[in-house]
């Protein structure tokens, strides 16, 4: 992660929608003059971001939490009292998909506006067989949709929904239609490759857990885990025994479960905002995750309660202020491994032959400035797959 192959002075040749060759500017004019070029004066390109971690899929904003922890509510409380993910999953039940797909699409426009062309989103409050199913559709039309790679993630596993939470069996039912009704009916439509389930002291048990994420494997569907967001408990251990691509949040992760991550090969995703955003002094231990030899990478969190942002090099910022890494270090955790922690590292997040033509240009003069500036609209333009993704006034398509 300490190398991030920082270049000047070059080309990149694309064909088809994939990088056919990345040398100097001219060499690949001699040997390609009738290409159309698109210049990049003197700016930085960059493999395009890859936010492996958002909920994007949501009603209406829950601004009126912010002030509330303010004054020292903590969440699982806020949660307790029906706010939290229970107030987003009231919204969300009495939304239909044409409206979600309506609220959802510009948010992630404004993802690709920060350099993201690459991006999971999650289901999850949806938490019945409908409601989900319609999160999940709604990811699937807009990966059809929008130029982005969208990767779409079931998590029916968010949260014990309030009507089972009210009937003392309501656990065991609700763990149960999960495994016997949800996850078959999402696999039949095809609407995930992965399953994640909120592993966490109070909401899900790592026991639980693990009946849901192995029936999920047994399923077909790769697996993610939020781990050890508040408590160490046991979540990035059982992410790593279960062969998860990643582990995200850790900010409580014990020595056993970093040591048990660098053994799997499981990625470690890290989402600086939400803890910044919950004003919580305590950032995940990037360094001792590294220094372990774990594969870390950077996403926003993108949600409605803890990280409302889509300013994705804001996340690189706070991982140089907050979390300590170096310049390359975030670079490499916002592209190859942010492309690990979704299994698709062999074909986006490097600017190399082969690989999808997924590029982001910055109006900077050195790839310094890019965790550096604390704002946005930086990114002049962007295309996923060789097509412009965000447009400023370069439009032109591999
Ligand atoms: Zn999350």
């Amino acid at each position: 992660m300490r190398d991030a192959a920082i270049r000047d002075d070059v080309g990149v040749l694309v064909r088809a929608g994939a990088i056919a060759a990345v040398a100097s500017e001219r060499e690949l004019r001699r040997e390609h003059p009738h290409a159309a070029i698109v210049d990049c004066e003197q700016g930085v390109l960059t493999p395009g971001f890859v936010d492996s971690h958002t909920h994007a899929i949501f009603g209406r904003a829950r601004y009126e939490e912010q002030e509330l922890r303010s004054t020292g509510v903590p969440y699982l409380e806020i949660a307790r009292r029906g706010g939290g993910i229970h107030a987003s999953v009231r919204d969300l039940r009495g939304r239909g998909e044409e409206e979600l797909f309506a609220l959802a699409a510009p948010r992630l426009t404004r993802l690709a506006a920060s350099g993201v062309t690459t991006v999971e989103v999650k289901s999850g409050y949806g938490l019945a067989v409908d409601a989900e199913l319609r999160t999940l559709r709604v990811i699937r039309r807009l990966a059809e949709t929008l130029p982005m790679r969208v990767v779409p993630t079931w998590m029916g596993a968010h949260e014990i929904p309030v009507e089972h939470r009210e009937r003392e069996q309501g656990r065991r039912e609700y763990l149960e239609l999960l495994v016997r009704e949800m996850l078959p009916a999402v696999v039949r439509e095809r609407l995930a490759r992965f399953a994640d389930v909120f592993c966490e002291p109070g909401v899900f048990s790592v026991d639980e857990s693990r009946q849901v994420l192995t029936a999920a494997r047994d399923a077909g569907l790769g697996l993610k885990l939020h781990a050890d967001e508040l408590a160490s408990g046991g979540g990035a251990e059982l992410a790593a025994a279960l062969g998860a691509v990643s582990a995200d949040h850790l900010a409580a992760v014990s020595d056993d479960g970093i040591r048990a991550l660098a053994a799997s090969g499981t990625v470690a995703t890290l989402l600086p905002a939400t803890l910044l955003f919950l004003g919580m002094r305590d950032q995940a231990p990037a360094r001792r995750l590294i220094d372990a030899g774990v594969a870390v990478a950077l996403a926003t969190d993108f949600n409605p309660g803890t990280s409302p942002t889509t300013n994705f090099p804001l996340v690189l910022t706070l991982g140089v202020s907050q979390l300590r890494l170096s310049v390359a270090e975030v670079l490499v955790a916002a592209t190859v491994n942010g492309a690990a922690a979704l299994g698709i590292a062999d074909r986006t997040g490097q600017l190399a032959p082969s690989f999808s033509a997924d590029m982001a240009l910055w109006a900077i003069e050195d790839v310094r400035e890019l965790p550096y500036w604390l704002d946005t609209g930086r990114c002049h333009a962007s295309w996923t797959r060789g097509k412009p993704c965000h447009p400023r006034d370069l439009a032109l398509a591999f």
